[in-house]
């Protein structure tokens, strides 16, 4: 039997609520094959910064280090509690951002999935949505603005100013080229390039090492298309894009929007690769608005387990499970608050209630 060791990084608001559903979820799957999972829950986020000084501790880099996975819940505080924490310590700037540097996360896969038995969740026409919706973004996640210089100071006028750098070397566009050709490949062979390259520097030489690594996928057809055009046409045409590849920047807000076409941000898990450590997570934050109060969607949390199961255990087909576990439980009517109103018909049930749904469901394949 294999045993694998996960960090569980439980998080922050809405964090703790979704990852004990995931943890129902490894428990069965542990249960059903022929193999043993580890878990090691440790602070990480604004809730480790109260209780430790630090955001991501030196003990918690000790357990992630030592693990074959990581699973991440959501970090994050709302607007105004964030000002109780130092600039430097907030959680993506503390926790997150050195967490995915120290391991070079360098490839995240966010998938935006809506079958068309589900499309009723999305707020978008069902003329505008079709089939549904089937997207897989790839967003280069250790590069771009996000992990350029910054610098903030008084200028010569006297001024408070700041600048922070978009930088990108070709190894990191090649290397993050080469994934979204191969996913691609996988898929239907059309990857969307998404740019802005009629403004940015950065994203000519995105283009252009981009093209180069495509000589090697020649069956891929690429289309190239600008972010903001981008940003219009997934909610006008979801069902044009197929695999996508971005930036960092226009990933972080461009799959924000594909959550808002799922009908909600608890339907978007994700997988952040690199080339010796992975980890998972909910693509949005921890949710203060509902956290603690037992309503929060955990797909996304459990989600990123079956990306896990898949990605980091070669455990494809139970993953598959997964997924057609949480699929059944809306198939059969039940939703969280998040995607459905009171009186749209549907049968409403809690974040453990849905945890429990999914893992009966399971017990069931
Ligand atoms: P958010 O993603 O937490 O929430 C946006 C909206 O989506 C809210 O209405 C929330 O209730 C809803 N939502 C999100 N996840 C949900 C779920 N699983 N089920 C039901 N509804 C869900 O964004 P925000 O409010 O702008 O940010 C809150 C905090 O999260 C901030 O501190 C931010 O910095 C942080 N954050 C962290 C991450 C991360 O950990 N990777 C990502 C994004 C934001």
């Amino acid at each position: 039997m294999t045993t694998y060791k996960i960090a569980l990084l439980d998080g922050d608001g809405i964090g703790p609520e979704i990852m004990a559903e995931a943890v129902k979820i490894l428990k069965l799957v542990e249960a059903r094959n022929d193999v043993s999972f580890d878990l090691v829950h440790t602070p990480f986020g604004a809730s480790a910064w109260f209780d430790t000084g630090s955001s991501y501790p030196d003990e918690s880099k000790a357990v992630t280090d030592a693990a074959d996975a990581i699973l991440k819940g959501p970090i994050g505080l709302s607007h105004e509690e964030s000002k109780k924490i130092p600039v430097d310590e907030q959680p993506e700037r503390g926790a997150l951002l050195p967490m995915r540097r120290r391991y070079n996360t360098y490839a995240n896969f966010r998938p935006v999935y809506l079958p068309k038995g589900l499309v009723h969740f999305s707020p978008l026409k069902p003329e505008i949505i079709g089939e549904g919706i089937d997207i897989m973004m790839i967003r280069e996640l250790v590069g771009g603005l996000y992990f350029g210089h910054k610098e903030t100071g008084i200028n010569e006028d006297g001024r408070r100013y700041v600048k922070e750098t978009l930088e990108y070397d070709e190894d990191q566009i090649k290397r993050i080229m080469k994934v979204a050709f191969t996913t691609a490949m996988k898929r239907k062979k059309v990857l969307h390039n998404i740019h802005k390259s009629n403004v940015l520097k950065s994203s000519v030489l995105w283009n252009e090492v981009m093209e180069e690594v495509h000589a090697d996928y020649p069956e891929v057809e690429v289309i190239n298309i600008l972010v903001d055009a981008a940003a219009t046409y997934l909610c006008l045409n979801p069902g044009m894009f197929d695999t996508m590849v971005m930036e960092n920047m226009f990933g972080d807000i461009l799959s924000d929007q594909a959550g808002g076409i799922l009908g909600s941000l608890g339907l978007m898990p994700s997988a952040c690769i690199g080339d010796k450590k992975a980890y998972y997570e909910p693509s949005h934050g921890s949710a203060p608005d509902i956290a603690g109060k037992n309503i929060a969607n955990p797909y996304s949390m459990i989600g990123s387990v079956a990306m896990m199961l898949d990605m980091s255990f070669g455990l494809e087909d139970e993953s598959k499970n997964v997924w057609n576990a949480m699929q059944s439980v809306f198939s059969e009517g039940f939703s969280t608050p998040d995607l459905s109103k009171e009186g749209a018909g549907v049968k409403m049930i809690s974040t453990s209630e849905f945890g429990d749904k999914v893992a009966l469901a399971l017990k069931n394949t």
